[in-house]
């Protein structure tokens, strides 16, 4: 045999076969060569984990590949993370853990259920435990624990926002002997303690009182709805917090909750269930007020004469299967010329906030090209809106800033819908 690099071949020096002369390197045949002789522990730590169990049944279809927002901006997606661990990669300790934002839009696809939601909350408790957290990611954990919001301010500045605020608000809280409510609103923590939010939070009580509706919020009593602390593995403040809330809801009589945020709308209706064995009445605000859009209609006088588009929330949407409340408000809306864009409802694109990802932008940003929020708003750009609208407090954020970190400052409004209807009402009945 000549000389060859490798030592597992076999080649015949004469051969031909139907009339073929196939001699020597014609017919050199390589025995099989171990591709898959790896360390499996991590993989099977991974497969062992109450909820863990979904990673090992990829069969490497890919189908996950091309919805994975994370892929979009890097290389990312279940398919990869399978191979990774089944080539001996240590998860528990590597950057990939905390890229997934639980967005479910590879689930949506996947053949074999392999289900990141589970696998990432499941995997990541382990991480919490070992010590294995991202730096910005404690500080956020740290914060909630504390003051019972993420951004570490104290209980009593959550109602800071109502101050020189000339619109009645029932504060439950402060009352001695608090009377029912029809609607407990859960204001959230974006709401409370963000600029914008803030902006936000006051639209939605405007709206609330041109309806008439009878509603109550917790003050200082409100903490966290924990679903992200859920998603980033930290399962015992989870916990916590849906004991506290869920004292909070029994507490103060009401016939229905009413959410700002879609992380805390999913947290209660499918998550607090778990932990106080009760059922929650609970409904996204965008919900509650489709339920009245014939008096929102009626209230809404000023025209709003733009081009926008809509943002669908992953825990809204995919998540909860709500695609159509938003559309309702928005397509009410006096004058608007309103555009999907191309990646919508259950193909929506993810702003990179879920799962912990509203903490791990410096983290996401040495692992990715561009932020997803990046990605998002060039795409609204593009379709021809002026404004973004959105209906999850973590967005307006996410997406301003990602307006001006792309340089578009000026080209597109970042909106949430509250604030269109209450701009439409109290510009036009002047009220
Ligand atoms: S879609 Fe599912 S089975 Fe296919 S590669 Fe992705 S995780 Fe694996
Ligand atoms: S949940 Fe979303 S971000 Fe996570 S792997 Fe699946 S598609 Fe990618």
């Amino acid at each position: 045999m000549a000389d060859h690099k490798y030592e597992k071949w076999i080649q015949k020096d004469d051969a031909i076969i139907d009339g073929i002369d196939v001699s020597g390197e014609w017919n050199k045949m390589y025995e099989p060569r171990e591709i898959m002789n790896y360390d499996l522990t991590y993989m099977d730590k991974i497969t062992d984990l109450d909820g863990g169990e979904s990673m090992g049944w990829c069969y490497q279809c890919a189908q996950c590949i091309g919805v994975c927002p994370v892929d979009n901006v890097g290389s990312y997606g279940p398919r990869k993370i399978y191979r990774n661990l089944q080539t001996g990669q240590n998860l528990f300790e590597h950057p990939d853990l905390w890229l997934c934002t639980t967005c479910s839009n590879c689930l949506r696809v996947c053949p074999k259920e392999v289900d990141m939601m589970k696998i990432m909350p499941a995997a990541r408790e382990q991480a919490v435990l070992d010590g294995n957290v991202p730096a910005e990611l404690q500080d956020m954990l740290q914060n909630v624990a504390e003051y019972g919001n993420p951004m570490g301010e104290s209980a009593r500045k959550r109602v800071r926002w109502l101050r020189k605020f000339d619109e009645p608000v029932r504060d439950l809280s402060k009352e001695e002997n608090p009377q029912p409510v029809d609607v407990l609103w859960y204001v959230s923590d974006y709401f409370s303690f963000h600029g914008r939010g803030n902006d936000a939070a006051k639209s939605m009580v405007r709206v609330f009182n041109r309806l008439g509706v009878d509603f109550g919020i917790l003050g200082k009593e409100e903490k966290c709805d924990g679903d992200s602390q859920r998603l980033v593995g930290e399962t015992g403040l989870f916990e916590e917090l849906a004991e506290h809330n869920g004292a909070q809801f029994e507490k103060y009589e009401h016939n229905k909750l009413v959410v700002s945020d879609p992380h805390a709308y999913n947290a209660f209706k499918n998550f607090y269930p778990k932990v106080t064995n009760k059922e929650y009445n609970v409904q996204h605000y965008t919900q509650f007020l489709a339920e009245q859009i014939d008096d929102l209609t009626t209230l809404m006088k000023q025209p709003y004469p733009k081009k926008v588009t809509f943002h669908d929330p992953c825990y809204l949407g995919r998540h909860n299967g709500e695609y159509n409340a938003p559309r309702t408000l928005i397509n009410a809306i006096p004058g608007i010329d309103f555009m999907e864009m191309f990646r919508c409802k259950e193909q929506g694109y993810c702003c990179g906030g879920g799962g912990g990802g509203m903490w791990l932008d410096g983290l996401v940003a040495d692992h990715t090209s561009e932020r997803l929020s990046e990605n998002r708003v060039k795409e609204a750009i593009e379709v021809g809106a002026e404004v973004l609208a959105v209906c999850c407090p973590y967005e307006v954020s996410r997406f301003e800033d990602a307006v001006k970190s792309t340089n578009n400052d000026g080209k597109l409004e970042v909106i949430d819908i509250i604030e269109i209807l209450d701009y439409c009402i109290d510009n036009g009945d002047g009220s």
